[in-house]
C-alpha cells in the first residue's frame, strides 16, 4: 500500500490528538493535560492521560503510548497506512497513492482490511436492494411502518436481503471477492457435510448494520419479515477477526457525539428500540 508521503506530511500537519482521541473517549480536563479511562485495559478510575501540547497519550495503567497515529491503529486494530487514511478522511485531506504499487505491495493488505473491505461491499450491497421492486415492498415498507424516516434509513446502513440463495455471493465474486474472505466475513456458509455447496447467510430479511465506532459496518442483523415458523427470527452475524461482539455496541457510532455533548446515555433491547430512540 503506497500513501505518498505529501499525505503523510499533510496528516501530521493537520491532526490534533484530543480531535482524533476525543472522536472515541469522553475526556476532562485536569491542569495541562486531559485525562480517560484507559480504553485498551478495564479500569473506572482515569489513567490515561493525553497531552494536547506535546500531541502525545500515555497510560499510567497499561503503559500504551504514542501519537494519534498510534492511537488509531491499536483502536482500530489497523496499520500505519490504514490510519493515516483513516485520519486524512477525518479532516478532509484528499489521500494520494504512490503509483509504483507492486503485487506483492496489494497482497500485503492484510486479512483483517480485507474483511472490512468485504463487509462494505455487503453494506453497499444490501442498502441498495432497499431500493429494488422487492426491497421497497418487502423492507421499505416494514421500515416506513417502524416510523423511520429516509434519512435516518440512511445513517443506519438499513438494507434488504434478497429472497435466493446467492444474490450477495455472485455479486461480491463478479467484484473479484474470494469466497474465503467473505466466508471469513460471516456473509457466506457453507453446507454442512458439503463444502462445496455455499451460500448467502443473509436471505430475504431486513438487514441491520452493525457498525465499529468509527462507523465501518463489521457484521449484520436480519430479521426475517414472512411468517415462516422453521426459520429464527433474527439471524445476526458470526464472531469474525473483526467483529467481537462483546466489544460492539450498536447505536454507538450514531449516537456517540451526542453522549458526549450530553453526559448521558439510554440503553435499550433490540435494533428498532435503538434506531426508534435515535
Ligand atoms: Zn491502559
Amino acid at each position: 500500500m503506497g500513501i505518498s508521503k505529501l499525505t503523510t506530511d499533510k496528516v501530521k500537519e493537520r491532526m490534533d490528538i484530543e480531535e482524533v482521541i476525543g472522536d472515541y473517549l469522553p475526556m476532562k480536563k485536569k491542569g495541562q493535560n486531559l485525562w480517560a479511562n484507559c480504553p485498551f485495559h478495564g479500569e473506572k478510575t482515569p489513567s490515561f492521560s493525553i497531552s494536547p501540547a506535546k500531541q502525545i497519550y500515555k497510560c499510567f495503567g497499561c503503559g500504551k503510548a504514542g501519537d494519534p497515529i498510534q492511537f488509531v491503529m491499536d483502536i482500530e486494530g489497523i496499520g500505519f497506512q490504514e490510519a493515516i487514511k483513516h485520519i486524512a478522511g477525518r479532516y478532509g485531506i484528499e489521500v494520494e497513492e504512490d503509483e509504483t504499487r507492486t503485487p506483492e505491495q496489494n497482497e500485503a493488505q492484510n486479512e483483517r482490511e480485507s474483511l472490512l473491505i468485504a463487509l462494505g461491499f455487503a453494506r453497499d450491497f444490501f442498502v441498495k436492494n432497499l431500493q429494488t421492486p422487492e426491497g421497497k415492498s418487502i423492507g421499505l415498507s416494514y421500515f416506513k411502518e417502524r416510523g423511520f424516516t429516509p434519512a435516518i434509513i440512511e445513517k443506519f446502513d438499513l438494507g434488504y436481503a434478497l429472497d435466493g440463495w446467492d444474490n450477495l455471493l455472485n455479486a461480491a465474486k463478479s467484484a473479484g471477492f474470494k469466497e474465503e474472505i467473505l466466508l471469513k466475513a460471516g456473509l457466506i456458509l457453507q453446507k454442512e457435510g458439503d463444502a462445496t455447496r455455499i451460500y448467502d447467510r443473509f436471505r430475504n430479511r431486513v438487514i441491520f448494520s452493525i457498525h465499529n465506532i468509527s462507523g465501518k459496518p463489521l457484521g449484520f442483523g436480519a430479521r426475517i419479515l414472512t411468517k415462516d415458523k422453521n426459520q429464527p427470527k433474527y439471524i445476526n452475524s458470526p464472531e469474525t477477526p473483526v467483529y467481537h461482539k462483546s466489544d460492539v455496541l450498536y447505536g454507538m457510532f450514531q449516537a456517540k457525539k451526542a453522549i458526549r455533548d450530553k453526559d448521558n446515555c439510554y440503553l435499550v433491547e433490540g435494533y428498532t428500540d435503538v434506531v426508534s430512540l435515535h
